[in-house]
């Protein structure tokens, strides 16, 4: 199958092919279509298997025809992952305009809260730096508007480290957002989630 196939628009198809990327890898073909829905995912997915672009081009595709406020946040746990996750947001938007901004700590708190008050479309961030943004109550922290909430390296993002600065960013996103998993092993808080999801009448697409 291709990519249109899976229902991924032709600018998002010509900006793949300019990176000469014409066939969707397994984690893509699998994820695209059920995240362009709107339903949530759990895919499972190490880097290098492609699981970037599986959740970027659906929230590009689906971002271009609502292009109002914050309208993604990807949380990963390291500042080398959400540079690489940015920089392939960046040369997927390239015709669209798109603001992507990174929020990791070693970084300036001003130039990001200014960043943040310019509301790019996406933010790509580490927990512990976003979480002391909500929790600074700066008016730059807009996050109201998100459709698509991304947790890359779940497994690793799902423990007790994190767990004080995930429940700061959730109390700041809306709860009627998607809800991504991208993790490379089913550990137990991922399973967790899973079941937790599932008892709502849920289940994520897994
Ligand atoms: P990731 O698994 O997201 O870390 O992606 C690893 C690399 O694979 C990135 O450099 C992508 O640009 C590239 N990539 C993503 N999707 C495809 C594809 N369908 N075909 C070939 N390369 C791809």
């Amino acid at each position: 199958c291709t990519f249109k196939d899976l229902g991924v628009g032709d600018w998002l198809i010509d900006a793949l092919k300019a990176v000469e990327i014409s066939k969707p890898t397994e984690i893509q073909r699998a994820c695209i279509s059920e995240i362009l829905k709107g339903r949530d995912v759990i895919g499972g997915a190490k880097t290098g298997s492609g699981k970037t672009a599986a959740f970027a081009l659906p929230i590009l595709h689906n971002l271009s025809l609502d292009p109002f406020g914050v309208f993604a946040l990807i949380l990963t746990p390291t500042r080398e992952l959400a540079i690489q996750i940015a920089d392939q947001f960046t040369v997927f938007g390239k015709s669209i305009n798109l603001k992507t901004t990174i929020i990791v700590g070693g970084l300036d708190m001003m130039d990001q809260a200014l960043s943040l008050s310019k509301r790019p479309h996406i933010v790509v961030a580490t927990p512990g730096r976003l979480a002391d943004h909500v929790k600074s109550c700066s008016d730059a922290v807009n996050f109201s508007r998100i459709k698509y909430l991304v947790l890359d390296e779940a497994d690793q993002l799902l423990t007790p480290t994190f767990a004080p600065d995930l429940e700061v960013i959730m109390d700041a996103i809306p709860p009627s957002k998607s809800t991504l998993l991208f993790t490379a092993t089913m550990s137990p808080s991922v399973t967790q989630y899973y079941n937790m999801k599932k008892s709502t009448g849920n289940p994520p697409f897994v």
